[in-house]
């Protein structure tokens, strides 16, 4: 899902019939709004609904007519039993509705509600492992409206509208089903009736559309594993246009169809530009792996809520903006195919949904990629703490944060890309995407993880560590000088703004640059403050920290090179053999205590021992590898630096 903006996030928050007024954003009635929300906010992410039982299919069957803000209808809910003598069915679904009657094995079972969000039926006779039953429920009445407002009534251009907007904890506030990310349902059927001349968007495909003198029913039919938080009708006077799209998953001459429900008053505009949408489901579909329900259908259905929302199959939106529309598109297979675990992991759905819009926007030149890192990174360290790791499920605020889950995730995302090169990293996505173990069910941080370490063969636990439960970002110092001709040290320092991660462990390009030439090289410190030495063949004049922003860090570069002209260093040492082989001796004029470190020519240090005054100065090479290295001795306030060859044994 995305909201438009903060203000807008936290604005529309349990409203029911909030209308865009600008008029209304005054800042008492703002505070107020937010102190009121703030309340129903907290809610449990999980509940003993579907203990026992494993959802294979609902049938629900609703009546809905937009100038009324009420439900009624029935939900079938077929269910595989999980073991012995299981008796006691547990839904999710507020008491705020009222249960007509109950169907169990066409006999009346008891019911009940305990508490307000949690339904019971007891079966007679009790059922066993492996068993295949049913339950009906049959129910009216005026919704809830929770989290975002799951069960919405608004209007435009004087024509009413119903929609649904359940993520994440609403679906029970206007149907039975078992909303947590334990099990999803195998499939479902949607069956709506809604007045003569309205449309009932939904999931899946659309089968049949029954027209009488005063309703018309829709029957969608999705085969395909859902979340019921993804499960999703909206109501009132559509226009319906589809079109069709090939997929490079799909063979040839095979096409899917995309279909749009808008509203009729903004068909010219979204002819024009729901469109947009095919060459960003045939670059998604080549990136991260094949459109997951292209035996069905993609789609479109116009709403009134401050944004866009993911409803498998067919995404709410607000408007038809390019970002938007990427942006729910790609949770089709971050959210949809594969659903964040819990919502501690979130950043499965939202950072992912976010980069891949970035990523759309860049291919297709709607926005500049450079101007999103640095507005993106600007915004995600305008705070020094927080996690992308959600530490508090109960607060939606919090879940749906943009700074941190939206944002922040995208970012981590974008390091792992650097860290691992392209081809690792799209190769594990590609792979997390295929694995049957996880595609059309849950995943957790750590099971995407693992296929980006299968496809590197690198340890990303300390990433995780420090970037996805650690908090803030850290600012590196540069320091340039220049040691000798086409000799530099460079000292990388580094500070974090928060205090869980006192060093984060970065893939640091930098960039030197000289008259007629630019040389970029890798570092890599593992703590604060470390020395390179670096043999560049002209003279830096300048040099930049991570010049293509992959890094969430700031920086301070400083150069120091163009100072006084170097004085010809002092002399106090030599330095044999040169060539050398398995080992380099020191004489020094003087007997003082001095400290040897060897670098490779990319400024990595190899090797660094510090000998009392009057010790046999000699370090041992035959580890080495034949090749140019530097060699630093610092002997009180000296330095000297040679270039020492080892030679072919
Ligand atoms: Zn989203």
């Amino acid at each position: 899902m995305k909201p438009l903006s903060n203000f807008i996030f936290y604005f529309v928050f349990g409203f029911f019939c909030f209308q865009s007024n600008a008029q209304l954003f005054d800042f008492q009635i703002h505070e107020k709004r937010e102190a009121q929300l703030s309340e129903g906010l907290r809610l449990q992410e999980t509940s003993i609904a579907g203990s026992g039982f494993d959802v294979l299919h609902y049938r629900c069957e609703w009546a809905i007519n937009p100038a009324q803000r009420f439900i009624s209808g029935r939900v079938r809910c077929d269910f595989r039993i999980l073991a012995d003598t299981q008796s006691l069915f547990w839904f999710d679904f507020s008491s705020a509705l009222t249960v007509d009657s109950v169907v169990f094995r066409g006999q009346s079972p008891d019911f009940g509600f305990s508490g307000n969000n949690l339904f019971w039926v007891k079966a007679n006779p009790v059922l066993n492992l492996g068993q295949v039953d049913s339950i009906s429920i049959f129910y009216h009445g005026v919704p809830n409206n929770s989290g975002f407002g799951s069960f919405n009534k608004d209007s435009h251009a004087g024509q009413p509208i119903i929609w649904t907007l359940s993520c994440p904890y609403g679906s029970r506030d206007w149907w039975p089903c078992v909303q947590n990310h334990r099990d999803k349902a195998d499939s479902i059927d949607l069956i709506i009736r809604v007045p003569a001349n309205c449309r009932a968007a939904g999931n899946g495909k659309l089968l049949a559309e029954i027209q009488t003198d005063s309703s018309r029913t829709f029957y969608w039919k999705h085969k395909h594993p859902i979340a019921a938080y993804l499960v999703a009708t909206a109501v009132t006077n559509y226009a319906a246009f589809s079109t069709k799209v090939h997929l490079p998953s799909q063979s040839e001459g095979d096409s899917m169809q995309v279909l749009n429900y808008v509203y009729p008053e903004a068909l010219t505009s979204a002819s024009f530009n729901l469109p947009k949408v095919m060459p960003i489901l045939q670059y998604y579909d080549s990136l991260a792996g094949p459109y997951p329900f292209r035996d069905e259908k993609y789609g479109h259905a116009q709403f009134g809520w401050g944004g866009g929302m993911e409803h498998q199959t067919m995404s709410f939106m607000t408007d038809f903006s390019f970002s938007l529309q990427a942006h729910e598109l790609a949770h089709q297979w971050f959210g949809n195919h594969i659903t964040c675990r819990s919502w501690r992991d979130v950043w499965l759905n939202e950072g992912w949904a976010t980069y891949m819009a970035a990523l759309a926007e860049r291919r297709f030149e709607t926005a500049n990629f450079q101007s999103w890192l640095n507005t993106t990174q600007s915004a995600v360290r305008a705070s020094a703490g927080g996690s992308v790791w959600v530490d508090d499920t109960s607060n939606i605020n919090r879940v749906f944060d943009s700074r941190l889950t939206y944002k922040k995730g995208a970012l981590l995302l974008h390091m792992l890309r650097w860290e691992l090169g392209d081809p690792a990293f799209w190769a594990g996505v590609r792979a997390y995407q295929a694995d049957p173990a996880l595609v059309y069910g849950y995943a957790s941080t750590s099971q995407f993880v693992q296929h980006l370490e299968a496809s590197s063969g690198k340890d990303l636990s300390q990433f995780l560590q420090e970037w996805f439960y650690g908090q803030g970002y850290p600012t590196c110092s540069l320091k340039l000088s220049k040691e000798g001709l086409g000799i530099y040290r460079l000292r990388i320092s580094q500070t974090t703004s928060h205090s869980s991660v006192p060093f984060f462990h970065l893939k640091i390009p930098v960039r030197f640059t000289g008259i007629g030439h630019d040389t970029t090289l890798i570092f890599r410190p593992d703590s604060a403050g470390q020395e390179y030495l670096l043999s560049l063949p002209f003279e830096v004049s300048a040099m930049a920290f991570d010049p293509q922003k992959w890094l969430l860090a700031k920086s301070v570069v400083q150069v120091l090179t163009n100072l006084a002209p170097l004085k010809k260093p002092k002399e106090f040492a030599e330095v044999l053999p040169n060539p050398f082989t398995d080992s380099i001796e020191v004489r020094m004029l003087k007997k003082e205590a001095l400290k040897i470190r060897l670098y490779s020519l990319s400024g990595e240090e190899l090797l660094q021992k510090v000998f009392a005054p009057g010790e046999p100065l000699r370090i041992l090479t035959h580890n080495l590898s034949s090749g140019s290295y530097l060699l630093l001795l610092e002997s009180g306030k000296e330095t000297m630096v040679r270039k020492v060859l080892k030679a072919w044994k």
